[in-house]
């Protein structure tokens, strides 16, 4: 291998995505997505992501055939150099048939002592799809540990859990210790660290395979933020938001989110350590490639000016933290006013 940097960070990196069975799962992924995967209970596409779970394959290029794990061990200048022992982030879609338990992770500290050395798990949501009058489980309503604790024990799930009205669109942030849960019938764009910590507190009951699904009611207890922040605080409406620019959505210590609504065309530069995207319906061109719904590609670092033309509707991710003096746009701002 005796590319130049110049080569290797001139190549957008598609990857060939890692979908799982669930028992929530549904068709949407194969069926709307073009994914390989068949069944009927197909429900999460890692589509980019470099977890021993699922670790994304490059299919063209000078990289083909590589896992994303190993190309960012051996050429970390692909993505800035960051001072981190692993790829950061994971973009998953995610096609509920049915409601996903109701579960909550842990942030960093109580990961690497509880869980090996696990990165935590913050993570948001792109609504892509929804039924009318749709909702998701976003935190609780226990007012002490004492009361969430009495809650879980005798089963309290109406008192305790917390249902938001959703529509396509929208954006969620949920912080380590938030309650939350997919319901039935939502498609969505999950980005999110690079973990698959998950403590499960409430299954509804269910039975997978005839026995009831692991909980992890002492984790949970511990984890789960008390009382629970106002889920206003964590929802944006993105519906109004402009077309034909990089609109910045939401930015934490693990990622910034990006939204791109385009019909015409689009020119940036390519100014972050690396910039995750996935085409979440339409088609068209980036810097000569075709580019269609269900595409998942790693623009590089350096890469220079992004130019993309068509009609079609994304989710983009990079690892840093921006500035909300940095953002192109005022849109970043108000959107969070807008809540
Ligand atoms: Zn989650």
């Amino acid at each position: 291998m005796n590319l130049s940097a110049n080569t290797i960070n001139k190549e957008i990196l598609f990857l060939e995505p890692v979908c799982t069975h669930n028992i929530w799962g549904g068709s949407k992924l194969h069926d709307d997505f073009g994914y390989k995967e068949e069944g009927s209970d197909v429900g999460e596409c890692w589509g980019i992501s470099a977890h021993p779970n699922g670790d994304g394959t490059n299919k063209y290029g000078a990289f083909e055939g590589w896992k994303l794990s190993e190309l960012w061990e051996k050429h970390p200048e692909v993505f800035g150099n960051l001072d981190l022992d692993r790829f950061p982030l994971l973009v998953k879609l995610i096609d509920a048939r049915d409601d996903l338990s109701i579960q909550v992770h842990p942030d960093d500290s109580y990961a690497k002592v509880h869980e090996n050395g696990s990165f935590g798990k913050t993570e948001c949501w792109y609504v892509l799809d929804c039924p009318e009058n749709a909702s998701l489980v976003i935190g609780h309503n226990a007012t002490s540990k004492e009361d969430l604790e009495e809650m879980i024990e005798n089963g309290r799930w109406n008192d305790l859990i917390r249902e938001i009205p959703v529509r396509k669109g929208d954006f969620i942030q949920i912080d380590p210790g938030t309650v939350h849960a997919i319901k039935g019938g939502l498609l969505i764009l999950e980005t999110q660290q690079n973990s698959d910590i998950t403590y499960r507190v409430y299954d509804y009951d269910r039975l997978s395979n005839g026995k009831p699904r692991e909980l992890h009611i002492k984790q949970s207890e511990d984890v789960i933020t008390v009382p629970a922040k106002d889920p206003q605080k964590c929802l944006i409406h993105t519906q109004n938001s402009i077309t034909n620019e990089l609109v910045p959505l939401f930015s934490c210590d693990y990622y910034s989110v990006f939204h791109l609504n385009l019909d015409g065309d689009i020119a940036f530069r390519q100014k972050y350590p690396f910039l995750n995207m996935t085409v979440t319906d339409g088609s068209g061109i980036i810097n000569g490639q075709p580019i269609n719904k269900g595409d998942n590609f790693i623009i590089p670092c350096g890469f220079g000016t992004v130019e993309i033309t068509g009609k079609l509707q994304a989710v983009l991710s990079t690892a840093d933290r921006i500035k909300e003096k940095d953002a192109e746009n005022e849109l970043f701002i108000d959107l969070r006013r807008v809540v």
